[in-house]
C-alpha cells in the first residue's frame, strides 16, 4: 500500500488489501475502549481492538480509580448515604460547567446505578467502606469517598452532599503509579477476552477510511508498516485526550502549556484530528482538569493565598477545584499559610500524598514578618489573616464558606509553603458526541459509522471537574459506543 502520512480520510476504493477485518473496530484499549468492546461483543459483533502500545490499560490502568457514580448506588446505600439521580444532576450541573451538557448529565445520572451494577457484574470489586478524611484519594482500599467537593461550599448548599467517588478495591496502591484503576481495567479486560474480543498491539491508528459519507475502516501502522483494517459495522475512537499534543494545547488550552499531567504520552489528540478531517464537531476544547501538588491534610488546616496575599478558594474543597482556581484564575500563584501546630497535625494525619508535604519556605513569629519575608505588598497578607482570624474565632468563614470543623485562627509561629506553579493537568474537551456516542458532524448530523468515547470526546465535564468523571463517562459512553457501533 502506498505510504500516506496525511490525517485526511482515505477512500475505501483506494484500498488494495484489507489486512484485518471485524464488525466493530475499536481504537485504544483503555477504559472507553474496553467498555465499548464488551458491549459490542455482547451485542453479537466480532470485535477487534487496535492498541498503540504493547499492552492494554492506557491512563486508566495507572489511575487512582475513582469512578463517578451515584443516584443511590448499592455501595452508597450500604454505607448510609442518600442520593438520587436528580440530586446528583444538581451537583454535576453546578460543578462541571459552565456549559455542561444537560442532556448528557441527565442521562448519565439516570443510568448511574445500572452502570455501577454493570461494573460489579463484570468483576470490578468495591469494598463497603467510606473514607472521610481530606485527601486526593484514600490511602487504603476503601470503596467510597467524596471526590468533587460535594460536601463543601458552594455545592453543599446547592445539592444534598453525597460521596460519589467509587474506587475499585486494591491493596498496595501507590498514588500516581499503581492505583485502583488497575482493578477496574483488569476484570473488564478479562471479560472482553472471555467474550472473544481480539486485540492487535503496537498498532498506531493514523486515519479513517470512508465509503462516501460512511466510515468503514481505519489505516494504522504496525511495526512500521501501514495496514488497512475494515470495520463492517462501525469504528469506535477511544484513544484519550490531547494533553500531549503541544500544538493543540497551544491552540485550545494554553494554560496547560508545559504541564501535562494524569495522562499518558499516547494522549496526542490524533483521534480528534482524524475525525475533524471528516467534519466532526468539537466541544469544550478549553476545559481542563488541574491537579495541584499540595497535600489536602495540610491545605485544609491553613489558608491558601494568591500572589496578592488574598484568599481565593475554600481550602476544604476538592483539591482539583483548588488546582483549577489556582492555575486558571490566579495565575498559578499559591502559598499555604499555616501555623506550626497545624502543620505538625497535618503531617501526622493519614495521606495518599505524603510526597506533597513540602517544607515551609518562610517561617516567622508574626504575620507581618512573614509578609515582608515573602515580598508581599505591605498589609496584604496581614489583612487577609486578620479577617480570617476574626471570623475563625467564632468558627466561621463567611468569605469563602470553609466548614466550621476546619476553621481555626492562625497562630504563631507561622509559615508559608511556596506552592507557585505546582499544577498539571489533562484536557477535557474533544469530539462532540450524542448520548449514543455517535460522533457529530458540524452540520449537527451524526457521521455514519463513527463513534467515540473517553477523553477524545467532550464528556460530562465542560469546565469544572470531579475525580471519577473521566473513568465514569469513559466507561458509560464507551458502552454506548460499543452498542451503537455493533448496530452500524
Ligand atoms: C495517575 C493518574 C490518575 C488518574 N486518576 C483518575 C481517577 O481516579 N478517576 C478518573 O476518572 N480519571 C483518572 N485519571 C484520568 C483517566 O485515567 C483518563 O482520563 C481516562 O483513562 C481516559 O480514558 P480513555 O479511554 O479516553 O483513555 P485511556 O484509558 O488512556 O485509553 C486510551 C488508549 O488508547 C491508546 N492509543 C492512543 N493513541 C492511539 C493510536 N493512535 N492508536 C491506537 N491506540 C492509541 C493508548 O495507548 C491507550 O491505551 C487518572 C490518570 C492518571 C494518569
Amino acid at each position: 500500500m502506498a505510504e500516506a502520512s496525511s490525517i485526511r480520510p482515505q477512500s475505501a476504493a483506494s484500498i488494495e488489501q484489507w489486512h484485518f477485518e471485524a464488525d466493530v473496530v475499536v481504537a485504544g484499549y483503555g477504559i472507553a475502549g474496553v467498555s465499548a468492546s464488551i458491549e459490542a461483543a455482547r451485542a453479537g459483533a466480532d470485535v477487534l481492538v487496535l492498541e498503540r502500545t504493547s499492552g492494554w490499560g492506557g491512563a486508566a490502568a495507572l489511575a487512582g480509580g475513582f469512578i463517578y457514580l451515584g443516584g443511590g448506588t448499592p455501595l452508597q446505600q450500604a454505607l448510609g448515604f442518600e442520593d438520587s439521580p436528580a440530586n446528583m444532576k444538581s451537583f454535576m450541573m453546578a460543578a462541571l460547567g459552565p456549559g455542561a451538557d444537560e442532556e448528557k448529565i441527565t442521562d448519565y445520572c439516570e443510568g448511574s446505578v445500572e452502570h455501577y451494577n454493570w461494573l460489579v457484574d463484570n468483576g470490578v470489586p468495591f469494598k463497603e467502606s467510606f473514607y472521610g478524611q481530606p485527601g486526593w484519594e484514600t490511602p487504603f482500599d476503601d470503596g467510597l469517598m467524596y471526590s468533587g467537593g460535594e460536601n463543601s461550599a458552594p455545592f453543599n448548599t446547592i445539592a444534598t452532599p453525597a460521596p460519589r467517588g467509587h474506587v475499585p478495591q486494591m491493596s498496595g496502591k501507590r498514588t500516581g503509579e499503581k492505583g485502583g484503576g488497575f482493578m477496574l481495567m483488569k476484570p473488564l479486560i478479562e471479560t472482553a477476552e472471555s467474550l472473544g474480543v481480539r486485540a492487535e498491539y503496537d498498532m498506531r491508528v493514523q486515519r479513517l477510511v470512508v465509503d462516501g459519507d460512511r466510515v468503514v475502516g481505519i489505516i494504522a501502522k504496525q511495526y512500521g508498516k501501514e495496514v488497512a483494517v475494515r470495520a463492517r459495522t462501525g469504528v469506535v475512537l477511544a484513544t484519550g485526550s490531547f494533553a500531549y499534543n503541544e500544538a493543540m494545547i497551544q491552540s485550545y488550552a494554553p494554560r496547560l502549556i508545559g504541564r501535562p499531567g494524569a495522562a499518558v504520552e499516547e494522549h496526542d489528540g490524533k483521534a480528534i484530528q482524524m475525525a475533524q478531517a471528516l467534519g466532526a464537531d468539537l466541544a469544550h476544547m478549553d476545559a481542563t482538569e488541574v491537579a495541584f501538588f499540595g497535600d489536602p491534610q495540610l491545605m485544609i488546616r491553613g489558608i491558601l493565598v494568591n500572589g496578592r496575599g488574598q484568599r481565593y478558594v475554600n481550602e476544604d474543597t476538592y483539591p482539583g477545584r483548588i488546582g483549577q482556581e489556582t492555575l486558571l484564575r490566579n495565575e498559578n500563584q499559591a502559598y499555604l499559610i499555616i501555623d506550626e501546630a497545624s502543620y505538625e497535625e497535618g503531617c501526622a494525619a493519614d495521606s495518599s500524598t505524603p510526597f506533597f508535604r513540602f517544607q515551609p519556605k518562610w517561617v516567622a513569629e508574626t504575620v507581618e514578618e512573614l509578609e515582608s519575608d515573602m515580598g508581599l505588598p505591605e498589609g496584604t497578607l496581614q489583612s487577609t489573616v486578620e479577617v480570617y482570624n476574626r471570623h475563625a474565632a467564632r468558627g466561621e468563614d463567611p468569605v469563602l464558606g470553609k466548614k466550621k470543623e476546619w476553621v481555626k485562627p492562625i497562630g504563631s509561629p507561622v509559615a508559608a509553603l511556596d506552592l507557585r506553579n505546582f499544577t498539571a493537568g489533562f484536557t477535557l474537551g474533544g469530539l462532540r458526541t450524542s448520548i449514543n456516542s455517535e460522533v457529530m458532524h458540524v452540520s449537527g448530523e451524526p457521521i455514519p459509522g463513527l463513534f467515540a468515547a473517553g477523553r477524545c470526546t467532550a464528556g460530562v465535564c465542560a469546565g469544572g471537574y470531579a475525580s471519577g468523571t473521566s473513568l465514569g463517562d469513559g466507561s458509560f459512553y464507551g458502552r454506548r459506543a460499543g452498542i451503537s457501533a455493533a448496530k452500524g
